[in-house]
């Protein structure tokens, strides 16, 4: 069996180094389809991933040959992800929400050796196939139709071997696959061991689907810590008395996602928080998080420590930083503080020059161990945003430049402004877009808002849309008021032509706000 050499970085050794340490402990705690909750031991964890890996073997498959794993986080999933990483098999995460055609796309990208799904899920009627199928549960691995064998050029995996292929969902731009290899995962995680954000004593609530490196982001953070990783199912994160039961049965410590998971217990039921005495941490990612509902997170949770991470799928994230607590009433925008250990962001501003002023503000560049190897099978994209590092172009590194706009303060610390694609021009002045949904927000009644721009007879049109409290809901909200607000605030090619109230906004598949859907919604007739 191919195997990675005991010194070489392979996030199968990280991620069950535990198992030595402590085999009886919890890795993974989860319910199942009647909700009881069950404990998996990082010893039958283990167990599990040597069966699948043995079944994988016995394919012939070469290191570097790709798998598809269609889930939804759950022990059997993170198994096979690591049964793949012994194996030097690049795993392609996909969650059994991802539509048909997208799948197709990624199949026709990455031509997989073998496409493995979770037993519980009907097998998909596509129009691109992987070469083998097969199930996967806490049973074993089942092959229903094997790839043809390979001519294994090599036994050893390396730490430059890719260790997963994650997509993007496109909220940045065309979808791309982000190449992870296994230095740079595991070298983020150790930073993360470094930086302290869970220990063995917690219990890590993971809520992003398999598809986004969120996911894998969690079951890192909670494995390599000797942790439990508690998955939340899909059907509890739709209804908050469900999902808020969940994590205090689950006895949640920490919990993972993206701002919007908490928008329908805030506004529904937010007393339900109270319940999860448990809490310790919660760590949200992905987008900004409106600052009204993130107070109203914090006056719900207030021993609770609030973790904004900002970053991107090239470097998994770049920085953790913790809310203020309080936040400061006049606070306008969150820090996203510094890089994580071994790591560091620089601003560069649009003459290329470093900004090293406090109130400066530049596009970020991360300097990172940890970074991505390149886009799948894309070298022109990747030579556009891994690039030689401004500081000094002479020595060869390359750096991620994150597309991602900031501020520099008094402290050294980074704000996030936005992306630089967000920045729109309108008659000649430059928009951010991040600044007209900050300013909708202080309204009161407001709890979110998004701008977008639309092409209208050769000009660009700002239209905004904001979501309200319910008591806000209930009167009569006053477009025009809200416009003169803003027209107060920020200059008039910044006013918005129109401001909808929509009950909700438009999210994508990782539940970031989706700015197409939402620009067709705007420019929909009524
Ligand atoms: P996609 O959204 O296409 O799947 P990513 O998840 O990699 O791709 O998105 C990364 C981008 O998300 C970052 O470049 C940044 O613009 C935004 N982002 C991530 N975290 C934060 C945060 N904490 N605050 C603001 N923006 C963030």
């Amino acid at each position: 069996m191919p195997r990675p050499h005991p010194s070489a970085d392979n996030l199968y050794q990280l991620l069950m180094a535990p198992a030595d340490a402590g085999p009886d402990r919890p890795a993974v705690v989860e319910a199942d389809e009647n909700g009881v909750l069950h404990e998996i031991s990082y010893r039958r964890l283990d167990a599990l991933v040597k069966q699948y890996a043995a079944v994988l073997d016995g394919l012939g498959l070469d290191v570097g040959d790709p798998v598809v794993v269609e889930a939804d986080t759950c022990a059997a999933a993170v198994a096979m992800l690591l049964a793949c990483s012994l194996l030097g098999l690049p795993f392609v995460t996909v969650s059994p929400h991802t539509p048909d055609t997208r799948l197709a796309t990624i199949i026709d990208q990455v031509t997989p050796a073998l496409h493995a799904r979770a037993n519980d899920l009907p097998a998909r009627e596509l129009d691109r196939h992987a070469e083998g199928s097969a199930v996967f549960d806490l049973g074993g691995l089942v092959i229903e139709r094997a790839p043809a064998p390979r001519v294994r050029r090599r036994r050893e995996v390396l730490s430059t071997d890719t260790a997963y292929i994650v997509f993007t969902s496109g909220s940045t731009g065309r979808p791309k696959g982000v190449v992870m290899s296994h230095r740079a995962i595991v070298t983020f995680l150790r930073a993360m061991l470094a930086d302290q954000l869970a220990g063995p004593a917690d219990r890590v609530a993971s809520t992003s689907p398999l598809q986004f490196d969120f996911a894998l982001f969690g079951i890192g953070v909670a494995l390599s810590a000797g942790a439990a990783l508690v998955p939340v199912r899909r059907e509890d994160l739709g209804s908050p008395r469900r999902m808020t039961a969940f994590l205090r049965d689950a006895k949640a410590t920490q919990v993972h996602g993206v701002p919007s998971l908490w928008r329908p217990v805030l506004r529904h039921d937010p007393d339900l928080l109270l319940e999860l005495t448990h809490l310790r941490s919660v760590v949200f990612a992905g987008e900004e998080f409106p600052l009204p509902e993130l107070r109203r997170l914090q006056e719900m949770l207030p021993a609770v420590r609030l973790v904004n991470g900002y970053g991107a799928t090239e470097s998994m994230a770049a920085s953790f930083t913790d809310v203020p607590n309080p936040l400061p009433a006049d606070q306008e925008r969150l820090s996203i503080g510094r890089a994580h250990a071994g790591a560091e962001m620089t601003l560069v501003d649009a003459d290329g020059r470093i900004v090293t002023e406090p109130g400066g503000s530049g596009e970020i560049y991360l300097r990172s161990p940890a970074l991505f190897t390149g886009y799948w099978n894309d070298p022109e994209a990747t030579a556009k945003v891994l690039v030689p590092d401004p500081v000094e172009p002479r020595h060869g590194t390359k750096v991620l430049r994150t597309g991602d706009l900031a501020r520099l303060d008094e402290t050294g610390e980074l704000c996030f402004i936005g992306r630089a694609d967000f920045q729109v021009q309108i008659r000649g002045n430059r928009v951010e877009l991040g600044e007209i949904e900050g300013t909708l927000t202080r309204l009161p009644g407001v709890t979110a808002a998004a701008a977008t721009v639309v092409p209208r007879g050769g000009d660009q049109i700002l239209m905004a849309a904001v979501t309200l409290t319910a008591a806000a809901a209930a009167a009569d909200f006053d477009a025009s008021a809200a416009l003169a607000f803003v027209g107060k605030q920020l200059p008039s090619y910044m006013v918005p032509r129109s401001v909808r109230v929509l009950p909700e906004l438009p999210l994508t598949q990782n539940g970031k706000v989706d700015r197409e859907a939402l620009t067709r919604r705007l420019t929909a007739p009524r």
